[in-house]
């Protein structure tokens, strides 16, 4: 799939609930996936609509909600979504917390790559950003992710001026211990966090840790820039939406736990998918892809202009 700007629409974003079990201070709490039309779509729902998807060209799907380890079908989904010829990579983003039970039963069933987030390492205060979560779960989780067979595991942490900024070095140094990637995402303003006064350029981390250098060459779809220093296992990202958007090598569709189409993560359009299939459910993805805005305007704006929360799309 190609838009009106010439780009390549490979990725897929979906979301497969809109329920968290944490409540991150920059996200807020999970959403019910209650009955109704609101309702968040069965599994059979969320496969018809990827496999679409994969057939007009999407080479990769990454789950995301809400917490997708929450949905109790989530096993079964992953190895329906494995099955679907033509789709190169299968991962996911989660939070962690149910990772050190769940690792091994995900790559079972066909889960290629992980993205675990994580802000802080220090317990009172990850306890106090997600209200609730434990990071020495989330560390667990990337040891038992590792002893499953997960390699290139990243985890994302979020920038937070006044939260955890002081502790860039140590988060960062993650990388130098282990073969991960540790990524620095900035703060984007939409739902919670547009409310929260904790903005921080991701330059902010080079100024932190002066030993690292550019490492590799990033791709056009690349969102992150990357960083390593001699003796460090892994790299560290740079992921800045605000201050360096990328836009312009963007490749992805998201959709959301209630069957939506989403061409852009901060624009307000939404395109329903569901109840549609076979040449109806083609056109509208064909239909919505050609809608895909140039970029988003977050810096001009200060805010998103997408109708939803973060964890109501899916990060
Ligand atoms: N529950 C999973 C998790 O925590 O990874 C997946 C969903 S969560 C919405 C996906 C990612 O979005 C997380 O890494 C989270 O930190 C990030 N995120 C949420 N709100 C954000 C915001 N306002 N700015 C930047 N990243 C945000």
């Amino acid at each position: 799939m190609t838009d009106a700007f010439g780009r390549v629409i490979d990725y897929l974003r979906l979301s497969v609930t809109e329920r968290c079990d944490l409540n991150c201070l920059y996200c807020g709490p999970g959403a019910r996936c209650e009955s109704g039309p609101a309702a968040c779509c069965a599994a059979g729902e969320l496969v018809s609509m990827a496999a679409a998807c994969v057939a007009l060209g999407v080479k990769k799907i990454r789950l995301t909600g809400g917490e997708p380890l929450l949905r109790r079908d989530i096993l079964e989904l992953i190895a329906a979504l494995r099955a679907l010829p033509g789709l190169e990579e299968l991962s996911m983003t989660t939070n962690g917390q149910r990772l050190p039970e769940l690792a091994a039963p995900l790559r079972a069933a066909g889960l290629d790559r992980l993205n675990v987030s994580l802000d802080s390492l220090r317990p009172g205060r990850y306890r106090a950003l997600t209200r609730g979560g434990s990071p020495e779960r989330v560390l667990k989780g990337l040891a038992a992710a590792e002893a499953a067979g997960f390699r290139d595991l990243r985890l994302n942490v979020v920038l937070l001026r006044g939260f955890n900024d002081d502790e860039l070095a140590e988060l960062a140094g993650l990388a130098r211990e282990h073969p991960w990637s540790v990524r620095f995402i900035e703060l984007m303003p939409i739902g919670a966090g547009a409310e929260l006064d904790a903005f921080l350029p991701a330059e902010q981390v080079l100024r932190a840790l002066p030993e690292l250098r550019a490492w590799g060459q990033a791709d056009a779809a690349s969102v992150a820039r990357l960083y390593s220093a001699p003796g460090w296992a892994g790299t560290v990202g740079l992921i800045a939406p605000v201050s360096r958007p990328f836009c312009a090598g963007c490749n992805r569709l998201r959709i959301t736990a209630d069957g939506r189409l989403k061409p852009c993560l901060h624009a307000p359009e939404e395109y329903s998918l569901r109840g549609l299939s076979g040449e109806a459910l083609r056109a509208a993805i064909l239909a919505a892809v050609a809608q895909k805005p140039a970029r988003h305007r977050l810096a001009e704006l200060g805010h998103s202009e997408s109708a939803r929360p973060m964890q109501r799309i899916g990060g």
